[in-house]
């Protein structure tokens, strides 16, 4: 049987988990919405039909400082067991187990006045803290208990204590939080102190027969965080004082490591998780970029940990670990590790969700608009890129018949030059899944068609337009000159570049093409040791933090590039919040030139004439690769319109402004849940 150690059970002496998968930790604000414990049972519960072995529940705060955000949930106070139960009673109903994460966040707290061990505050939270008294810390290790307690009321299997990413726990830890010089600040059995009284007043508080799980953060990331010594110490010290098993958590938040984004490897942190599951005896949770079953499978498999934390490919596909059970892993949904709609998301306050299932997080408002299905109907969908994959694929889902037309040699539209990109190579999962829903639910496919307005008149009951988007190409003097490219010809491999290249426009793709040509390679990811090594991550974790003395090491661009846009703001300012810094990182640690503010005069045999301030200048290169955003395809609606076809648009063909694939994919959806 294939992924066999992740179907074992796992067994934990007064319960055992029914296989190895674990849907991680995260905050998704649904509570900030109406209804907040219906949707939340309704999104948990899905994830537990679908088979995962254990759930851990976003993070509550044991009191009103530790939230992550102002109106971020708080457990205090027994009134609040009812609505808990309404999710505990769903999953259990559903066969599934499920923890209830208690985080204190510390200094990271969206709040006015955030407390902390210290008045050292974080970098990516700057404002005043409030240092905690000994009393205070010693009221919040009793509502650490207290929550515990209340957890255990509420039919909670367990609690997930959160003693990662850089939160309250982390900073006590840590000298670079923690400049303390009482019993809980000094040396490091004084820091652990806090970490160790929660475990202990918490197993007081719930007694036998009930989790304790503890993450662990596994390696720190940041300056003057803890060692692998000092990590592996707190650890047997957790086991010691009644920790059930450890899930593990990868840098603190405000690390400049990536972690999780689409860049990091799948597993790449496997190495810092090895180093813990041989050192105690209980069992540890792999996490952090784990987003295939093989991958998930091979760590079980190889001992590396006993179990894995899928977080954001619970998001993706809530059905992975039945898809794994059922033998069935390429119908699975993978999570790319975009971040777009998940963490994007939180972090611009909104409600999570995720670019491949728009449906996350919004179970109950997809179940409520549903059109009922009263008659099949013959639907065409013209365009195989995101939009029309989506709108076929639920379509033929919700049981009506489908035709997909499709004038390329393959579906997947400007998904397929986004898989060319190095370190995107994720988007392949996405159009792969497409093609087992279009197979799965008997889509009839048709490629290297190019529809016309008349072969869809009167034959269908339903069009859906998602005929995409073309290039823009902008008005400037010498455009047609040879040494003008597209990003379309560059990343289809129809052109190649010079040395000296100029990128015009820097969005999304302008960032893209630059990754690519600062590479000098397309395509694949990073293998694991020249990602660590351009980050600059000690592997040895001697060092504390296990960041290397001498930083990130990143060799120099493979082309001389200049990326230029016409708004006076500094390049990258839109590109995705938890993604954007380290594109940013990258090449400016490869030396890629950036110019904010320009005007484009000409382009000619000595390169581009632009002006900034009105100062003229010119760029010597050898190529100018124009990726300045796109406009809409939309021939084919305007021929339906004027045959008086009524027809449904979307994606890019309907706006291509702003159009990325997560709107692409979400109007696809929704068109064809309404069908
Ligand atoms: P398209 O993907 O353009 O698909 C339209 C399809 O319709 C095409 O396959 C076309 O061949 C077909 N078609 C057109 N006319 C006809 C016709 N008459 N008959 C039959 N078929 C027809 N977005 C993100 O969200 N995140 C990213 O990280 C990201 N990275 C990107 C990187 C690159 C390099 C590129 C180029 C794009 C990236 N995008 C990204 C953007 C994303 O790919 C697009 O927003 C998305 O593909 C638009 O989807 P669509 O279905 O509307 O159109
Ligand atoms: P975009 O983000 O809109 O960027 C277009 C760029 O072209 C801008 O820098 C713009 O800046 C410039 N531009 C626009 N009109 C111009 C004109 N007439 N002349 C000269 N310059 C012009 O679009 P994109 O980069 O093409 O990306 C398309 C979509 O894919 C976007 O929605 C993007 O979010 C998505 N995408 C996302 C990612 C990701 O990682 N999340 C990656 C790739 C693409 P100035 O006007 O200031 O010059
Ligand atoms: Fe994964 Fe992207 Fe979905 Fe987030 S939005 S869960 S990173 S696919």
């Amino acid at each position: 049987m294939k992924h066999e150690s992740l179907l074992q059970p796992l067994d934990l002496g007064f319960t055992t988990l029914k296989n190895r998968m674990m849907m991680g930790s995260m905050h998704n604000r649904m509570e900030l919405l109406d209804k907040p414990y219906e949707r939340l049972a309704a999104y948990y519960g899905e994830r537990a039909k679908g088979g995962v072995g254990l759930i851990v529940t976003g993070g509550y705060s044991p009191n009103d400082a530790g939230v992550i955000e102002t109106g971020a949930p708080v457990f205090d106070d027994e009134s609040e067991i009812p609505n808990h139960r309404l999710i505990t009673e769903r999953v259990h109903a559903e066969g599934g187990k499920i923890l209830l994460q208690v985080v204190h966040t510390g200094r990271n707290a969206k709040v006015p006045l955030p407390v902390g061990p210290s008045s050292l505050a974080s970098r990516i939270n700057p404002c005043e803290i409030h240092i905690l008294s000994s009393d205070e810390i010693e009221q919040i290790i009793d509502a650490f208990a207290y929550s515990a307690k209340l957890a255990k009321e509420a039919g909670y299997d367990g609690v997930e204590i959160m003693g990662s990413e850089g939160y309250l726990i982390n900073q006590m830890l840590a000298t670079r939080t923690n400049d303390r010089t009482d019993e809980w600040g000094g040396d490091y059995e004084n820091r652990m102190r806090f970490a160790l009284e929660i475990v202990r007043r918490v197993k007081e508080a719930v007694g036998e027969n009930f989790i304790i799980m503890y993450r662990i953060s596994a390696i720190d990331l940041v300056e003057e965080g803890s060692t692998g010594a000092e990590i592996l110490q707190l650890a047997k010290a957790l086991e010691e004082a009644g920790v059930t098993l450890f899930n593990t958590g990868i840098g603190w938040h405000e690390a400049r490591v990536p972690t999780i984004a689409y860049m990091v490897p799948r597993a790449a942190w496997r190495f810092a998780i090895r180093e813990l599951t041989a050192s105690v005896t209980i069992p540890v949770i792999a996490s952090n970029r784990i987003n295939t079953p093989d991958v998930a499978n091979d760590i079980v498999a190889s001992g590396d940990a006993d179990m894995v934390s899928l977080a954001r490919p619970m998001l993706a596909d809530p059905y992975f670990a039945k898809k794994v059970a059922e033998q069935r892993p390429h119908e699975i949904n993978t999570c790319i590790g975009c971040n777009q709609a998940c963490l994007d998301f939180i972090f611009t306050d909104r409600v999570a969700s995720c670019l491949v299932n728009p449906k996350a997080a919004r179970e109950l408002e997809f179940e409520e608009n549903a059109a009922v299905v009263n008659k099949i109907k013959k639907v065409a969908v013209v365009g195989a890129g995101p939009a029309g994959l989506s709108a076929a694929c639920t379509a033929a889902e919700r049981g009506h018949e489908v035709a997909l037309f499709e004038s390329a040699s393959e579906i997947g539209g400007q998904l397929n030059l986004a898989k060319k990109v190095p370190d995107k190579a994720e988007f392949y999962e996405f159009i792969r899944y497409f093609q087992s829903q279009l197979d799965k639910h008997g889509v009839t496919v048709h490629l290297n068609t190019r529809v016309d307005a008349n072969r869809l008149k009167d034959n269908y009951d339903e069009v859906i337009v998602a005929t995409g988007i073309t290039p823009r190409i902008p008005d400037i003097p010498g455009i047609d000159h040879p040494c003008v490219i597209s990003y379309l010809d560059l990343l289809s491999g129809k052109s190649k570049t010079g040395k000296r290249v100029a990128i015009l426009g820097a969005g999304g793709i302008g960032f893209d093409v630059a990754i690519l040509l600062a590479n000098g390679k397309g395509e694949g990811a990073t293998n694991t040791a020249d990602f660590l090594k351009k980050w600059g991550v000690d592997l040895t974790m001697q060092e504390a933090g296990s960041l290397t003395p001498e930083g990130p090491q990143f060799p120099p661009a493979a082309h001389e590039i200049t990326m230029l846009q016409r708004k006076p703001k500094s390049l990258g300012r839109n590109l995705g919040l938890t993604s954007g810094w380290v594109l940013r990182a990258e090449l400016d640690a490869m030396g890629v030139s950036k110019v904010a503010g320009v005007t484009y005069h000409k382009i000619d045999d000595k390169g581009l004439h632009y002006s900034v301030k009105g100062e003229n200048k010119l760029l010597e290169v050898d190529s100018v690769v124009v990726c300045t955003g796109q406009e809409s395809n939309n021939e084919l609606h305007q021929s339906l319109i004027k045959l008086g076809v009524s027809c449904h648009l979307i994606g890019g063909a309907a706006e291509a402004k702003e159009l990325d694939a997560l709107a692409a994919v979400s109007q696809g959806l929704e068109v064809a849940n309404r069908l």
